[in-house]
């Protein structure tokens, strides 16, 4: 899998160290991590993809629409 834009890794909160979105995530002693979490990637994806699913079904069938 391609890596994901930091863009989109931040617009997620991180629900592993509560890294709010917009904000990288955090190592328990406070300091920046150099890469988000796992789970905040999943959280990402899912998030990325969740925004394309309404848009792609709620376009007509027009293939119907053509046969007739
Ligand atoms: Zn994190």
């Amino acid at each position: 899998m391609a890596d994901m834009a930091p863009r989109l890794l931040l617009a997620v909160p991180c629900p592993t160290c509560g890294a709010a979105s917009g904000r990288r995530c955090l190592l328990h002693s406070g300091r920046l991590r150099n890469e988000p979490h796992v789970d905040r990637k999943l959280c990402a994806i899912e998030a990325a993809e969740g925004k394309e699913r309404p848009a792609s079904e709620a376009g007509p069938p027009h293939d119907q629409t053509i046969s007739r």
